[in-house]
């Protein structure tokens, strides 16, 4: 089996391991689509993604669907020959968060692809997976093996809504418009938001991002003057959706956000802190919300792509081979020219 190592920034190799055995309970998934996240683009271009290093040899790849092979003893929901959408999170269920019911913020997280724990939890930009079956969610065979491998940014997005609440005729702020951005703004559109403006550096994204139905699309960049005129009147939004880990944007979006609004930080900051006026924040009440990961809302991300009631397809510019992994990884970090980039093998 073949799978995508990343040894450190840029150095990134396809290997050779041995194929997986299924066990009891588990389910052997034949690759279909793997999307490059963000995260995996920060491993690969940095090394590392927020507080969390490279220490050993990293399988990327957390956005996966395929096809069951083979199924363990006792697994009754999937057999071989399903599509399958497979959820990245093995929250423990036994942990402090976990027993209140926030698996995704479980204090021993097995996530795929990911640095935060030593060892490593590997990902599964690999030829042969086995995951639980708790873990395999089914698509219909209609279902594009990319499409599916959706669910897991637009759970992402999904969670942050609910950490927003209600958007039922709000008007919502999206600042980075990334897949991750582009996500929460169709999420938005679903929950009822009534006014969504945009905002980026990339005049690339801001376009994809119109084509998307929004109302405004702001280059904070180029057109400082439009974000500053949302600081008036102790602000303009209902709620802010912070997508794009800078700092300058999130001092921004708190000020754009209204009196008794919120923002919803899912974005990761490149840095260690940022600059904020908090006594902003204090006066006017505006509610500053981290949003991480996802829990039960996958399932939900993969009942809207499968029903086709959330749209994705505009978003999927580019597909390339596991074998051209390095050339993906590349078009990924273009923000001019991509959006979500898939591999396949
Ligand atoms: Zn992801
Ligand atoms: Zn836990």
């Amino acid at each position: 089996m073949l799978m995508a190592m990343l040894y450190g920034a840029k150095d990134l190799r396809l290997e050779r391991g041995d194929d997986p055995v299924v066990g009891p309970g588990q389910v052997k998934i034949r690759f279909g689509a793997g999307g490059i996240c963000g995260s995996d683009l920060s491993y690969y271009g940095k090394g590392r993604i927020g507080d969390f290093s490279l220490m050993q040899p990293l399988c990327l790849g957390h956005e996966v669907s395929g096809e069951v092979d083979e199924v363990g003893a006792g697994v009754t929901r999937v057999k071989k020959g399903d599509r399958v959408a497979i959820n990245p999170n093995q929250p423990c269920r036994v942990c402090r968060t976990c027993k209140v019911g926030k698996g995704h913020i479980c204090l021993a997280m097995n996530f795929y692809g990911s640095a935060a724990l030593f060892p490593h939890i590997q990902g599964i930009f690999r030829e042969v997976i086995v995951a639980t079956e708790a873990q395999c969610f089914v698509v219909p065979q209609s279902c594009d093996f990319r499409i599916a491998a959706m669910a897991e940014p637009l759970a992402v997005a999904l969670h942050a809504v609910r950490r927003a609440g209600s958007l039922v005729g709000k008007s919502v702020l999206v600042t980075g418009v990334g897949p991750i951005g582009s996500l929460l703004v169709l999420a938005a559109k679903r929950a009822g938001a009534a006014h969504i403006a945009v905002t980026d550096v990339a005049d690339a994204a801001l376009k994809r991002a119109e084509a998307l139905g929004i109302d405004e699309a702001v280059n904070a960049v180029a057109s400082p003057e439009k974000v500053e005129a949302w600081y008036a009147n102790k602000g303009t939004f209902d709620v802010t959706f912070e997508c794009s880990g800078n700092a300058a944007a999130i001092a921004s979006a708190i000020q754009a956000t209204a009196s008794g609004g919120c923002v919803v930080q899912v974005g990761m900051l490149g840095v260690p802190t940022a600059d904020i006026a908090v006594n902003r924040m204090v006066s006017r009440e505006v509610d500053w919300l981290g949003a991480f990961r996802f829990d039960g809302e996958y399932g939900a991300a993969v009942h809207e792509l499968a029903s086709g009631a959330i749209d994705v397809s505009s978003l999927l510019t580019h597909s390339y081979k596991m074998s051209a992994a390095n050339d993906a990884f590349l078009m990924a970090a273009d923000r001019s020219q991509s959006m979500k980039v898939h591999l396949t093998f």
